[in-house]
């Protein structure tokens, strides 16, 4: 046992190295009487006209019980700690006739496979994309020359779509497993003190050495995997799966597909649908992509404080319009780049990226606007069917290719967006073959650039000065989530027996780590299964 204290709040200039003597004085116990002390948990409290200060949990674990629960009795924020079970089975499963097939190899993918292959059951990993190091080459002719390649770019190939971003390993899901998926990022990124961060990130240039260890352990293990391998159809027999069909026809069988694929693997997701695989649409979100100068948004979250050793200051914004629709900030990247994260032929999509040193000097982020199914039955899709929000999304994405001369990403000024003023973009930290100088009007829907306006409004008033001529809008945003769910129970698809579809293309998670806790979970599933 140990008791933990939250929200332990120091100047920000006191060295961690006096927390110990802090925490002495707050619990009112000698240093003989702390068996053993550490920080769970260090953050930064910018908010407010008052100085910054480090926010910590630490943990104690006292000579006495009975000092513990006079502590916990004593001292606000404390409490008695117990570590949550271990998640994992004791025993490696009954190995299935054939391997397992894990098909994608994001977090989702990566994580159930690491699980399975852990615990005895190393699977064969598909994966359409190219491995990272060809892949990083491939993004970077794209993002300089605007040559894309459908099969290996910003969302597909190996690491998936979390490869070129922030890395942010911020997640709400209070799932048991989210420790483990940090500490493994932790591990295999060579970043220490990523558990130990509020709200930890690991940067794209230390992403890809994630993926190769990641892809060494496993081998290590003995799963297969396979780079440039397109799973084209499922092999179903009587209601259940009996192995895949790659791209080329090859079959490989297998009695469990766990379907890790992501938010942006359209044609494959069809041809699910094609096959009768339930899936519903879902509500998702979409917008445009605003970049500051990162000094700017210092000044207005830190006051007095900024430039005074606090890192890139990050912000959260949300509102809701009169009709009751939700805009919101996603995925904001301080110190960080825009890219262009299409992924196929004929579309202009923005996301934000940036390195672990967060050095930009620029911070962008998503300001999106809640859609749900009522909002894309505009488009050619019938009614209810679950393919109308990748519709929806196609068209927003034609229009803002064509308005970026076929490869770039248009842009505009903030104000000239806001209020239709003549005013140049200022175009900063893009990671695109090109910028064009546009209104980014008409590329949404008119109701949902109506509703964009206002949240801009609002949250002009929320953060006085984000407002300004310094901020440029690029279009279009809108990969926030998938539009698309998998129906499935206990992780196995409800329509096909031995089909595990799991993560962001599944339509059960959003972002990294919630993706990489679903891919583990439905591991844990087919390995109990196999265990009994
Ligand atoms: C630019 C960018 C920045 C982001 N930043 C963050 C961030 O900072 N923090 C965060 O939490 N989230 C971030 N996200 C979202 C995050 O990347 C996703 O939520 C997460 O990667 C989803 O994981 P997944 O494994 O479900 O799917 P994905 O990561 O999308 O992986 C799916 C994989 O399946 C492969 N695949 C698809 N179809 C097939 C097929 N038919 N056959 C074989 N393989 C196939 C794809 O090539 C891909 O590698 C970002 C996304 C982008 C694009």
């Amino acid at each position: 046992m140990a008791v933990r204290i939250s929200d332990v709040r120091v100047d920000f200039g006191l060295p961690e190295s006096a927390l110990f003597d802090r925490i002495k004085t707050i619990i009112g116990v000698p240093a003989d009487g702390v068996e053993r002390f550490s920080i769970v948990r260090r953050g930064i409290d910018a908010r407010g006209k008052g100085a910054p200060r480090r926010v910590y949990t630490v943990e104690c674990a006292l000579r006495s019980s009975e000092d513990e629960e006079a502590v916990c009795a004593r001292v606000p924020n404390a409490r008695r700690y117990e570590p949550p079970p271990n998640p994992f089975p004791r025993f490696p499963a009954r190995k299935p006739s054939l391997p397992p097939v894990v098909v994608g190899m994001g977090p989702a993918g990566m994580f159930a496979a690491l699980t399975l292959a852990r615990f005895g059951m190393p699977p064969v990993l598909l994966e359409r994309g190219r491995p990272v190091e060809e892949r990083e080459r491939d993004v970077a002719r794209f993002w300089k020359e605007g040559t894309l390649d459908p099969e290996s770019n910003v969302q597909f190939g190996e690491g998936g779509a979390g490869t070129f971003s922030d890395g942010k390993l911020t997640t709400r899901i209070g799932d048991s497993l989210v420790e483990h998926v940090i500490s493994t990022f932790a591990d295999k990124a060579g970043i220490s003190s990523l558990g130990l961060d509020a709200k930890p990130h690991v940067g794209t240039d230390r992403l890809a050495g994630f993926c190769r260890c990641m892809r060494e352990e496993l081998r290590s293990l003995g799963a297969v995997i396979r780079f440039g391998a397109r799973v084209e159809e499922l092999k179903v027999e009587g209601g259940a799966v009996r192995g895949v069909r790659l791209a080329g026809g090859e079959e490989i069988d297998a009695p469990v597909v766990v379907l890790a694929i992501g938010h942006s693997a359209r044609d494959t997701i069809r041809g699910l649908h094609g096959q009768g695989i339930l899936m519903t649409p879902k509500a998702f979100a979409v917008g445009l992509r605003v970049e500051h100068p990162q000094g700017l948004i210092d000044r207005i979250q830190y006051g007095g404080y900024a430039g005074k050793g606090l890192p890139g200051a990050d912000y959260s914004l949300k509102a809701k319009t009169p009709g009751g629709r939700g805009i919101y900030s996603f995925c904001m990247c301080p110190g960080g780049e825009v890219v262009n994260a299409a992924s196929g032929d004929g579309q202009a999509v923005v996301n934000g990226m940036s390195g672990r040193s967060r050095d930009s000097g620029f911070a962008n982020s998503g300001i999106v606007a809640a859609v749900t199914p009522a909002d894309f039955f505009g488009s050619e899709a019938p009614q209810g069917c679950p393919l109308a929000g990748i519709a929806f999304q196609e068209e927003i994405e034609r229009r803002a290719f064509e308005r970026g001369e076929r490869g770039g990403l248009p842009s505009a000024n903030l104000l000239s967006f806001v209020y239709g003023r003549k005013v140049s973009p200022f175009p900063a930290r893009v990671r695109a073959s090109k910028t064009t100088h546009d209104t980014l009007c008409g590329i949404l829907p008119s109701h949902l650039e109506e509703e964009l306006r206002f949240g801009f409004l609002r949250f002009g008033e929320t953060m006085r000065g984000f407002l300004t001529k310094e901020a440029t809008l690029y279009a279009v945003e809108s990969r926030s989530s998938s539009p698309v769910r998998i129906e499935r129970v206990n992780y196995e698809s409800v329509s096909c027996k031995g089909l595990y579809p799991v993560g962001e293309g599944a339509g059960h998670a959003g972002g990294i780590v919630s993706s990489a806790v679903d891919g583990i979970r439905a591991a844990l599933r087919v390995l109990e299964l196999y265990s009994e």
